[in-house]
């Protein structure tokens, strides 16, 4: 779908550069390196580097670690990998931790203006100061202490002569204020914790808050561009960046991408992993990126689902189907077409000259006339698709049926004249005879029938491992649990089935990463665990919404 008219970050971009209030559009996409990257990341990178392209200006990523104990660095290798996948690329790679220095010297200068304390108040005495938010806090007894005794007390900190968690040093702002992040906010806390880059060389480490527009600014970074639970953090992104009078970036807040039925933050998706609910941040059914390539989505997909969706300033939720939707309409333009049995019943051609192997021809896709044709082995022995066939059937049942006819994609028009039964009178092989002149491509018979079916030579076809994934979670909004539960509770019973399936032999080429139509099934992709033994494809989604149906 096209957008018609400028977002409201455009808007404000062009009314800055119009205005002479910005030199230049330059933002930066700054995951903490906690976990994967989810399908909500995608939005915000497609969103700071699609800018950042559309004005001419730069997008640099930077790893926002300030938090030593949840960072890893396979983390930061993920979200470099993910990124590139997406189709973007960073002018150039920082991490927070870079600019401690910096930070710890602009400490240092607020503590020397007045502006910053030490203060020995408990995580509990502090919360209990704090105020609510309808009465104002009070101050902390440590507020009014010396610039001097600030100074070495903090120095002291940095020292590591006191216990983790003993001591804060804030900023001196308004106990009163309407706003609760303006109430003397910490900027550094004490914890002895090693930091994936910086050792330990820290036992203090920065708060986002006083990590965030610093270095924002110290990049020279004009549009911050982050989500909308910070906007209350603002004034004090720029209370700090007014009085260290340094570049002060303007931050512009927008909605979160939510869908349903997915589960994202990284607190639940490493509870996910952890407790072996799926097989790595990579399971095909986790709503990371990675996920998401394993799946088989295309990077197009995701971008064009991201610009589709647009910008917001509210809160809402997405239907999960138009993120199926987007892999379906860029898929059914790449996807070469090719047929593949997943619940096989043997069909017999009884007319068929023993032993005979015909190659007929099949259009690679319909879409695409450059994706040109194939061959395909056809014999007197197939398997069709269970489904596609009823012994009893009502009139309006086009597919196969006792006394009914059918043509087989790029084959003939068989006609089935009887059945063969197990003891248990289930239908084992169906026998049908073939009409030589219907051949496909060739056809002078003048016969018309009103269904198409897929086959495979059963002699020819490849068997493979195929993983059915479907949705994760069985509600809208797993995180969002009824009271004494958990999204334990809601996960999908059936989101993973194995099954055995019978493939042309021309999937037997397929690589890794490959995306096929299976006609009239759906898309599926050559997972990685495929070896010289055994090839295993995922459903990536079925060819239309099914769910509940
Ligand atoms: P989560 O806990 O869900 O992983 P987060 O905001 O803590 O989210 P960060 O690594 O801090 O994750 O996010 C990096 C950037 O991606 C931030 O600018 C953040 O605002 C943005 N972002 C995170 N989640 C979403 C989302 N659902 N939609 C849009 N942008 C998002
Ligand atoms: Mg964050
Ligand atoms: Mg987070």
């Amino acid at each position: 779908a096209k957008r018609e008219s400028k977002h409201f970050i455009q808007q404000a971009i062009d009314a800055d550069l119009a205005a002479g209030r910005a030199s230049g559009v330059f933002t930066r996409f700054p995951p903490e390196p906690n976990g994967y990257l989810h399908i909500g990341h995608a939005k915000s990178i497609c969103l700071n580097f699609g800018l950042a392209k559309e004005y001419g200006g730069t997008c640099n990523l930077r790893f926002d670690d300030t938090n030593p104990a949840k960072e890893e660095t396979e983390y930061v290798e993920s979200i470099q990998e993910d990124i590139r996948w997406l189709g973007f690329d960073w002018d150039s790679l920082h991490f927070a931790s870079d600019y401690f220095d910096q930070l710890y010297e602009w400490a240092e200068r607020l503590i020397s203006e007045g502006d910053a304390y030490v203060c020995d108040l408990t995580a509990e005495q502090t919360r209990e100061y704090r105020g609510t938010l309808t009465e104002p806090g009070r101050n902390s007894p440590f507020r009014d202490r010396s610039v001097e005794e600030n100074l070495d007390l903090f120095r002291k900190m940095r020292a590591g002569e006191f216990a983790d968690g003993s001591r804060v040093l804030r900023a001196k702002i308004d106990m009163a204020s309407p706003n609760m992040n303006l109430r003397d906010p910490v900027m550094y806390r004490i914890l002895r914790a090693t930091h994936h880059r910086t050792g330990d060389k820290w036992c203090i480490y920065p708060t986002y808050d006083w990590t965030h527009g610093q270095s924002d600014s110290i990049e020279g970074i004009t549009f911050s561009i982050c989500t909308l639970e910070f906007e209350n953090h603002r004034p004090l992104y720029d209370w700090y960046c007014e009085k260290l009078g340094i570049h002060h970036p303007r931050q512009i807040e927008f909605a979160k991408l939510k869908l349903s039925t997915l589960l994202m933050g990284k607190r639940h998706m490493l509870r996910m992993v952890k407790e072996g609910y799926v097989s790595g941040w990579d399971d095909p059914r986790m709503p990371t990126i990675s996920g998401y390539r394993r799946r088989g989505y295309t990077p197009e997909s995701l971008r064009n689902f991201c610009a589709d969706a647009g910008i917001a300033k509210f809160n809402s939720t997405i239907d999960i189907i138009r993120l199926e939707n987007a892999v379906r309409e860029h898929l059914n333009a790449v996807a070469l077409r090719r047929m593949a049995v997943l619940d096989p019943i043997k069909l017999t051609i009884t007319n068929w000259p023993e032993g005979k192997v015909e190659m007929t021809e099949a259009i690679n896709n319909p879409e695409d006339p450059a994706a040109g044709k194939r061959e395909i082995p056809f014999s007197g022995s197939l398997w069709i698709e269970q489904d596609d066939f009823r012994e009893e059937a009502p009139r309006k049942f086009f597919r196969l049926k006792k006394g009914g006819a059918v043509r087989l994609r790029a084959g003939y028009i068989v006609d089935c004249h009887d059945v063969v039964k197990d003891a248990d009178g289930n239908v084992i092989e169906i026998l049908c005879t073939y009409d030589p002149e219907t051949k496909s491509g060739s056809d002078s018979s003048g016969r018309k029938v009103k269904g198409t079916i897929h086959w495979v030579s059963a002699q020819h076809a490849v068997e493979a491992e195929v993983r059915l994934y479907d949705r994760l979670f069985t509600v809208e909004n797993p995180g969002d649990p009824e009271e004494g539960k958990t999204f334990v509770d809601y996960l999908n019973p059936d989101s993973l089935k194995v099954i055995t399936g019978y493939l042309e032999p021309a999937l037997a080429e397929a690589k890794a990463g490959d995306r096929v139509q299976f006609e009239r099934l759906g898309y599926y992709v050559v997972d990685p665990d495929t070896t010289q033994q055994k090839m295993v494809f995922n459903r990536i989604v079925s060819l239309r919404d099914t769910w509940g149906k």
